[in-house]
């Protein structure tokens, strides 16, 4: 590739603070809050026009269970809570206590306002419509960040900066380690139909008529919306064999994904009624696996489901380990109580197994896997963390974690550990991971 050396230039300093998070996911936008309620001055920079990424920009409308597997014991709270609690009472959210896998479905586009209302009511100084554009580093700080939107490109100077791009753009341009797991897990573009099916409907399309429209069998979901009647979300199938940590293969993906999205609504539409509808767009396609960054733990699919107890946790979960085959349209689930199941495409009967069977061990199952604070932690930058699915982890855990109810933790573990650094005055590496479980219980966390 040819290269062209560009001008030194003086870039003016829009924003100085305490914290600056990059990107605003809820994983993003929970770490600045819960540092603004710990008195932090914060900005958060996201480059589409909303907050909530994956959950709005992406309409995935599902955050699974707030309780342990057995349903005794809710072992999440937090700003999670706190935003189904608000949605629940306004009609845009329904949960299904019983049912880990879909517990608590909401409206996407109810969302997107709710967090508005979050980061306004927080006094957070927010960049949308604004990208992560480079680091200026000193020794082994972060002094500042570049950001580049109708303004131009300007510079933001914080005491303590959350990569929380999803990607790991940050950690990227830091030179941080990074690894890819073997088999990426694919991404979807969702939407938003109008009209009422059901799987065996979409299995039947698919299977007598997708090769009209170049649909293959590919496994997929899809669910209510509250307060949306005759309105579903759809993640039916995926866009295969690309990465999209790379801008042309994230370009191609929309693409794809578009044409997947409109394919099936062509089938419905000539096969079951004209009424069926795509009312509304991801704007953003929806990405499940890029790169990962080496931190000071690794998760793995062991203390995961075998529900490893740490002193420093700031994570509780249960959501199972789910991995989205990134080459036979399949996928395989594995439970904490031992049930595996691998399902290929929407018609086939799905394989079903026992993975602690298959291991020896006898028992009692975990009710819930917690994850330590040092995967927050990376051994190079005093005043850096990265938080959410650019984790370091193995392809089992990175299956489980992956999920917004646990991203969103880690997000508040990430503000809270930045809120204590800066009134201790110590690197992030240097924290103690207990006062931050301690600090996260004290402000409303189930820990
Ligand atoms: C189709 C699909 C279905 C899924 N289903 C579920 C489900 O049902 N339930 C569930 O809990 N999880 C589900 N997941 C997984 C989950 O949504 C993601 O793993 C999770 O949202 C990751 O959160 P994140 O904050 O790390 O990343 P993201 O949600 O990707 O957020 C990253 C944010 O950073 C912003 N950003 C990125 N780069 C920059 C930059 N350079 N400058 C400024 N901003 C930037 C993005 O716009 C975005 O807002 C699904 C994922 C997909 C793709």
């Amino acid at each position: 590739m040819q290269t062209i050396i560009r001008k030194e230039a003086r870039v003016p300093v829009v924003w100085e603070g305490d914290l600056c998070v990059l990107g605003g996911s809820a994983t993003g936008l929970f770490a600045a809050v819960r540092a603004a309620r710990m008195g932090l001055r914060v900005a958060v920079v996201e480059r589409e026009n909303m907050f909530g990424g994956t959950a709005t920009a992406g309409l995935v409308n599902i955050w699974h269970s707030l309780w342990d597997f057995d349903g005794r014991e809710q072992i999440i709270a937090g700003l999670t809570d706190e935003v189904l609690e608000s949605l629940k009472r306004k009609g845009q959210c329904l949960t299904s206590a019983g049912d880990r896998n879909t517990a608590n479905r909401f409206n996407p586009i109810a969302l997107v306002r709710e967090l508005d209302i979050l980061a306004e009511t927080h006094g957070i100084r927010t960049f949308f419509h604004t990208l992560y554009a480079g680091a200026e580093t000193e020794g082994n700080r972060v002094r500042a960040v570049y950001i580049q939107n109708k303004d131009g490109l300007t510079a933001i100077r914080a005491e303590r900066f959350v990569d929380a791009t999803g990607d790991g753009d940050l950690m990227r341009d830091l030179g941080e380690k990074r690894y890819f797991h073997d088999r990426l897990q694919p991404p979807t573009a969702g939407f938003l139909l109008r009209g009422e099916t059901g799987a065996d409907l979409i299995a039947w399309l698919i299977r007598e008529h997708g090769s009209e429209v170049g649909l293959d069998d590919d496994w997929g979901w899809f669910t209510d919306v509250p307060g949306l009647p005759g309105i579903s979300f759809r993640a039916d199938n995926h866009v295969f064999g690309l990465d999209l940590s790379r801008a042309d293969d994230l370009t191609a993906a929309e693409f794809e994904g578009r044409r997947r999205a409109f394919a099936l609504e062509t089938l419905l539409k000539k096969y079951v009624s004209p009424e069926y509808g795509i009312v509304n767009l991801c704007s953003a396609i929806g990405i499940r696996e890029t790169a990962h960054y080496v931190t000071r733990y690794q998760a793995n699919e062991k203390d995961l489901l075998t529900g490893a107890r740490f002193e420093d946790a700031v994570l509780r979960g249960t959501y199972r380990v789910d991995v989205h085959h990134s080459d036979d349209n399949g996928i395989t689930f594995k439970e904490l109580n031992g049930e595996m199941t691998v399902a290929y495409g929407k018609g086939s009967p799905p394989v079903r197994g026992n993975w602690r069977e298959d291991a020896g061990l006898t028992g009692e199952y975990a009710r819930w896997y917690e994850v330590p604070f040092p995967l927050l932690i990376q051994e190079t930058w005093q005043n850096v963390i990265p938080a959410g699915r650019m984790m370091h982890a193995d392809d089992g855990a990175f299956g489980a974690l992956r999920v917004m109810v646990n991203t969103n933790q880690l997000g508040e573990a990430a503000g809270v550990a930045c809120a204590l650094s800066l009134e201790e005055d110590i690197p992030v590496q240097e924290l103690d991971g207990r006062r931050i479980r301690r600090a996260l219980s004290a402000g409303g966390s189930a820990l």
